[in-house]
């Protein structure tokens, strides 16, 4: 029976989706209810967080993100990803080493990641890696694991499931990301930022930086979303050499960002 419902809430609703990368997703929430609760989380978080008030910094982080951002549309089958109307970039003075992309294309990034993001491939690496997430609607998938199945996607759609759970919207995006969502956001992230011409090596040094980063008192913030583990930085080794044909194809056509 319940297996019943399951299959009817996925033909009804939104369904079962696959992902850029090819694995089965079962998705309950519509990309326009994910948006929005994305938007409503990123603008609480504005309310809540003060804006970074270093001009160059803002404009820096901006000029990475805009050479990503532009790249979506050169992405294979775009018609599969969950491709936001536009995108926002905000730069929070916040030393949390932290960035993160919500539905609805709302990027954040604080000063803190800079510390250990400190070239702009390393931070295109990030960005990447967060646009990607949003891509392939790693949000709604997560989300949709937590709905009881006989409530269904219309009882989500029509309620927002952060409210249904009495969560705030925030807690929503913050739950860690699953190994699968991290390799795919990782792989997905290098040939964007390889498309922008960014260099795609610059990822594993972000990923080194990261662990090396997490030894100290603090470890980033980044890591208790999108954890981490031994063979991120072997899978990224694996694709590299793809990447990196993406990226001299980049430079080619005059893809040279140079943001600082
Ligand atoms: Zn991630």
């Amino acid at each position: 029976m319940r297996r019943l419902v399951l299959v009817f809430a996925c033909a009804a609703i939104v369904a079962c989706a696959t992902s850029p990368l090819g694995r089965k997703q079962f998705i309950l929430i519509s990309d326009e209810s994910i948006s929005e609760q994305g938007i409503a989380s990123f603008r609480q978080m504005q309310k809540e967080m003060p804006a970074s008030t270093d001009t160059a910094t803002v404009r820096y982080v901006q000029c990475v993100s805009n050479s990503i951002t532009r790249q979506v549309p050169r992405l294979p089958d775009t018609a599969n990803l969950s491709v936001p109307a536009g995108w926002e970039v905000g730069v929070f003075a916040s030393q949390d080493v932290n960035a993160f992309a919500l539905p609805g294309g709302k990027i954040g990034v604080f000063e803190g990641l800079l510390k250990v993001a400190n070239t702009q491939d390393q931070l295109a690496s990030v960005i990447g890696h967060e646009v990607a997430h949003v891509l392939a609607r790693h949000s709604a998938e997560r989300a949709s694991a937590n709905i009881p199945a006989q409530l269904g996607g219309a009882v989500a759609s029509i309620y927002g499931v952060g409210q249904l759970y009495g969560m705030g919207v925030n807690a929503l995006f913050l739950l860690p990301y699953s190994r699968s969502h991290e390799s795919e956001a990782d792989l997905m992230g290098l040939d964007l930022m390889a498309m922008a011409g960014f260099d795609p090596r610059a990822s594993v040094q972000l990923w080194q930086n990261m662990a090396k980063a997490s030894g100290g008192q603090k470890p980033p913030e980044m890591l208790s979303t999108h954890p981490s583990d031994a063979t991120r930085i072997a899978d990224l080794n694996n694709r590299m050499k793809s990447a990196l044909d993406i990226y001299v194809a980049a430079l080619a056509r005059g893809e040279k960002p140079n943001c600082r």
